[in-house]
């Protein structure tokens, strides 16, 4: 294979921080015990899992009770919504919003088809949902509203704080999908009012295949029903040996954003306002999708006006970004969230997500910008002469 790209896909995913590859070995080597086992092993493993549950708890500011390790954030959006719904009588009430990642989508999608109801809240212009859009939503019937904390395509920050609050004066519970906020920006959970959250390693710098339900353990107990039933792991809430390395690399990932996490969003957020003032200087034309103030540091998302979306792809080979469609299948679908956000078709297509991480340097980014000018350029310049 020949060089890489320059990697401004940090949304996708982001690679393990070697601080916690280093954390992660000795349990795929003499550390390999079984958490559940009775002898000195299994003890050790123990030892691990609860160290690491200590540092990702201290990161969300919620007791170690409140953190359930999953698989993932996929897992952890299917365990909190289906969970609660599965405990509920049939033909209860939920509230997502448009701006929701596939894993909160389809489960709602599914919980329909089991008979329950579901309101889809719409979002603004910049990716925002309005709060007072989630209070019209509840319903007497209503058992959870789901709000994604951060859109992990154009970074858009959500009210946490008010929409947590007014469900709680309505008597539902309120779940966030906190994935791509975990690590990137302070979030402490004894301060605000979440009851669960979903979040996944592989975002912050942790391994991939692991991640947590965080469930309120103060206040009245909230009552989920398992996916899957077996030994009766992590609190009876998700079955299943616990996959030490991964969790030890979540710990480990969690005290490294701990500790670093506001110097970093300064860094990205200086080499994305970089990133976006000099390409904005070299190209007109470009949209900025997402809240001006209000979203990721890392993140920008740009439509680009008159090129086409396909041709922008694959045009831009040296740089690894995500574009404003699922281009997984053969017709690529354009965002549900840049459509929800009131852009067209046309211009979604022709949109790019830029993901500036730890390892991002000035120089990637002067380089980058080159590019996505040059191939921006180039294509208008082709659609011109024809
Ligand atoms: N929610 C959001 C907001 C995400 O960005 C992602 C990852 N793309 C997920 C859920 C799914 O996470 P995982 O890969 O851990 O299943």
């Amino acid at each position: 294979m020949g060089s890489m790209p320059i990697y401004l896909d940090h949304h996708a995913t982001t690679p393990v921080d070697p601080r916690v590859f280093d954390a992660m070995l000795p349990f795929f080597r003499g550390e390999f015990g079984n958490p559940a086992s009775f002898h000195a092993y299994g003890q050790q493993a123990r030892e691990a899992v609860e160290r690491a549950r200590s540092q990702v708890a201290s990161l969300l500011n919620v007791s170690e009770r409140s953190v359930i390790f999953t698989s993932g954030a996929t897992e952890s959006n299917n365990l909190a919504l289906k969970g609660l719904m599965l405990a509920s009588p049939p033909g209860s009430h939920l509230v997502v919003t448009a701006a929701e990642h596939r894993s909160v989508l389809d489960v709602a999608k599914r919980l329909e088809r089991w008979g329950h109801t579901v309101t889809i809240v719409p979002v603004d212009a910049l990716g925002r949902i309005d709060p007072s859009d989630v209070a019209k939503a509840i319903t007497p019937k209503t058992r959870v509203v789901s709000v994604i904390a951060a859109n992990n395509e154009v970074g858009t920050l959500n009210p946490l704080r008010t929409i947590g609050q007014l469900c709680r004066d309505h008597g539902v519970l309120f779940h966030t999908d906190a994935t791509q906020w975990l690590g990137k920006l302070p979030l402490d959970c004894d301060a605000l009012p979440i009851d669960l959250l979903s979040a996944s390693a592989h975002k912050l710098y942790g391994p991939k295949g692991v991640g947590l339900l965080m469930v309120r353990r103060l206040g009245p107990r909230i009552r989920l029903e398992p996916l899957f039933d077996g030994g009766g792991h992590e609190q009876h809430l998700r079955s299943g040996t616990l996959p030490v390395p991964l969790i030890v690399g979540f710990g480990a990932a969690a005290e490294v954003a701990a500790r670093e996490m506001a110097d970093e969003a300064v860094r990205t957020a200086t080499l994305r306002d970089r990133f976006y003032g000099s390409l904005s200087a070299r190209l007109a034309g470009l949209l900025m999708n997402g809240h001006p103030a209000e979203r990721l540091p890392g993140n920008l998302n740009l439509s680009f006006e008159g090129v086409d979306g396909e041709a922008l792809m694959t045009g831009l080979t040296g740089i690894a970004v995500s574009s404003g469609s699922a281009c997984t299948t053969s017709d690529p679908e354009p965002s549900h969230v840049l459509r929800a956000m009131g852009r067209s078709d046309r211009l979604a297509r022709a949109s790019l997500r830029f993901g500036i991480g730890r390892g991002t340097t000035e120089a990637e980014i002067d380089d980058a910008v080159d590019e996505v000018a040059a191939v921006v350029i180039r294509l208008r310049e082709l659609g011109r002469s024809h």
